[in-house]
């Protein structure tokens, strides 16, 4: 009966000295058994230690091993359904509470992601989401909803302020959240892990779960080498779950994401990209930030299955060239990706699918704000009768569709982003004719001035209703995102 040490590093100082690497090879019983080392299933673990149970994670590879460990870092509230479309499923009053429930698991990452809990972390505030086109007068609407009736503090930029700070043409106007921050994903990944086993959580890792019993009151867990009984289990796997519950798994679609980290580009990125945070856009297209100075790291290209992560080396290449074209060709220093897992309706799934049986996944992009609430509220359900995940009762386990659903929703991820992309085209062609009329008319007005005669009135303006300036506004509503 032993804890056997596997010797496999990964390469990550602070991963591998931060832990001693433990595979399953004896029977155990525990309260609360987590499948899965990412981001949901530690920060389960984490929580149900910390209210006092004993826990094991059980993961299949290495901590990290999937989106967890090459995340980029940013946390902001909400989640990947957008808020209008949140409100249209759920109602008003429901998405104030969902949204709340975000805002609290954008804390619970803060209050993790400390210096002096995770050296290194680097935790800079502010966020900004940009828009792909000229929506200024939709975006006044949603400025007062999210501070007034959501409570979360932001700001909105004008397209003068984001072109200042983001020398492109592609972004109009953008949602500056002052209070949402970014942070090493890596190094809170696996700070996590440390903070889980300081509080008597077992990881094992190169421990795949094969199969669950979930009747009765001790359920069962089956792995290659051992067996576990626990009164509890969560399901934290994400897209790989596969065997111990396979129904479960083909409720997500897996997409897997791309990112690259560019070398050092000195004085040329001051000159394009002077904002500090995280950068996203309102399509979901690019993800960028500068990291370690004048280092670019980018998301983008997504596919529907598992590709080799340095093919995508020229398309983050080419992204970073269609918006910022005065960087010019950017190299590429590393390139990374992982699987996502996108639900039906767009919601992650977190509650009790029955008696003891519990499920933490279908986080897709938003997953650090997200997971760390849904690890907080599996952890007080179980401990403390606490029923607040019941507000995630609204989006049930719904079929993604097996390898059809895949190919639909890769033909349709491919749709999305081509007609998000000609909307862009067009407002920025709509931008550019409105500038042309506005010269043609200052020539006009100077050519009248000279021949002493009165101005004509000018033609009408065919390019669109006349918009309002967007107004700054700043206003504090509670403890924001
Ligand atoms: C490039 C990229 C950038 C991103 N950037 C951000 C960002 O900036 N901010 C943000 O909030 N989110 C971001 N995300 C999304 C975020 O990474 C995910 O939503 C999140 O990591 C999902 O966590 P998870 O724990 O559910 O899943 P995973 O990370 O997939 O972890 C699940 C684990 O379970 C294990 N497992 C599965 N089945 C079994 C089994 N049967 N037995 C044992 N173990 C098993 C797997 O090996 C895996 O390690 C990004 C994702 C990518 C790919």
């Amino acid at each position: 009966m032993s804890e056997t040490p596997t010797t496999i590093l990964t390469g990550e100082p602070e991963a591998d000295a931060a832990r001693e690497r433990m595979r399953l090879s004896f029977d155990l019983d525990v309260d609360i058994c987590v499948v899965g080392a990412g981001l949901a299933g530690l920060t389960a673990a984490l929580e149900c230690a910390r209210l006092g149970a004993s826990v094991a994670v059980l993961e299949g590879r290495h901590i990290g091993w999937n989106a967890s460990g090459h995340q980029l870092g940013t946390v902001t509230p909400g989640f990947g359904l957008p808020l209008d479309k949140l409100i249209d499923r759920v109602g008003f009053e429901s998405s104030r509470e969902l949204w709340a429930l975000s805002k609290e698991g954008a804390e619970c990452v803060r209050a993790n992601a400390r210096e002096d809990v995770i050296p290194g972390i680097g935790l800079t505030e502010g966020t900004l989401e940009v828009s792909n086109v000229d929506v200024g007068d939709q975006l006044i609407g949603r400025l007062q909803m999210l501070n007034e009736d959501f409570e979360t503090e932001v700001e909105g930029w004008q397209v003068e302020r984001v072109r200042d700070q983001l020398k492109t043409d592609r972004y109009f106007h953008g949602v500056y959240y002052p209070k949402a921050f970014q942070i090493d994903g890596r190094k809170y990944l696996f700070g996590l892990a440390a903070l889980a086993r300081r509080a008597g959580v077992r990881i094992f890792e190169d421990t795949p779960v094969v199969s669950i019993d979930p009747s009765g009151i001790r359920k069962r867990i089956v792995t290659p080498s051992a067996r576990l009984r626990a009164n509890h289990i969560v399901l934290a796997g994400n897209v790989h779950l596969g065997a111990p519950m396979r129904r479960l798994s083909e409720t997500l679609l897996p997409v897997w994401r791309y990112a690259g980290l560019s070398v050092p580009l000195g004085a040329r990125l001051d000159d394009v990209i002077t904002f500090k945070g995280s950068v996203t856009d309102t399509d979901g297209v690019d993800h960028f930030r500068v990291v370690d100075g004048s280092r670019l790291m980018w998301a983008s290209p997504e596919t529907t299955w598992a590709g080799r992560p340095q093919r995508f080396a020229s398309a983050i290449q080419r992204r970073i060239r269609t918006v910022f074209p005065k960087l010019g060709t950017v190299e590429i220093a590393e390139v990374w990706g992982g699987a996502v897992g996108q639900t039906v309706h767009g919601m992650p799934q977190i509650g009790q699918l029955r008696r003891g049986l519990w499920v933490a996944s279908g986080f897709g992009r938003q997953g650090l704000n997200v997971s760390a609430m849904a690890g907080q509220l599996i952890a007080r359900g179980i401990l403390w009768g606490d029923e607040r995940w019941r507000a995630f009762s609204p989006f049930e386990l719904v079929w993604a569709g097996g390898p059809t659903g895949r190919a639909a929703g890769y033909v349709a991820g491919l749709w999305g982003r081509g007609s998000s992309g000609v909307a862009g085209a067009f407002a920025r062609h709509r931008e550019r004719a409105r500038a042309r009329e506005r010269i043609r008319e200052a020539r006009l007005a100077e050519a009248n001035r000279q021949a002493g005669t009165r101005p004509r009135r000018p033609p009408p303006d065919r390019s669109g209703p006349a918009r309002p300036p967007l107004p700054e506004i700043q206003r504090s509503g509670g403890e924001g995102g």
